[in-house]
């Protein structure tokens, strides 16, 4: 998708500040960090929102899962506990439209989230 942010980080045209990266998946600090570790994970794949998901596209979720559990013990954060989360379309906050999973950390987390 040439017009998405994120895929634009995929090719190399903008470069984040990359904190894992394998062949599907690509993680990196948040440019707004909510948090002492504030990192989004991202399927290489462009998917809109994760209603696009399918059975065929189901198994990159648990590869930015995976991803995020080794950015967490990277950051220190594994045992303490962090936060991962998803938004989708408007009243959840999605403003990039390129599924990502926040990985929050590093501080004590309220619920219910606002
Ligand atoms: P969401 O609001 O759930 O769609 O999350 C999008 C996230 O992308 C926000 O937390 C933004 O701070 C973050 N973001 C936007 N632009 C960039 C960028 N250039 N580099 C890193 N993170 C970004």
């Amino acid at each position: 998708m040439a017009d998405c942010l994120f895929c634009k980080m995929v090719s190399g045209k903008i470069q984040p500040d990359i904190v894992y990266e394998d062949e599907d998946v690509l993680a990196f600090r948040d440019v707004n960090p909510q948090a002492p570790t504030h990192v989004l994970v991202i399927p290489k794949t462009h998917i809109a929102t994760t209603n696009d998901l399918d059975a065929d596209s189901a198994h990159l979720v648990g590869k930015c899962c995976l991803a995020a559990r080794q950015v967490a013990i990277d950051e220190g954060i594994a045992e303490r506990g962090y936060r991962m989360i998803m938004n989708c379309n408007p009243e959840a906050g999605q403003s990039v439209y390129h599924i990502h999973l926040h990985v929050l950390g590093g501080r004590p987390m309220n619920w219910p989230p606002g």
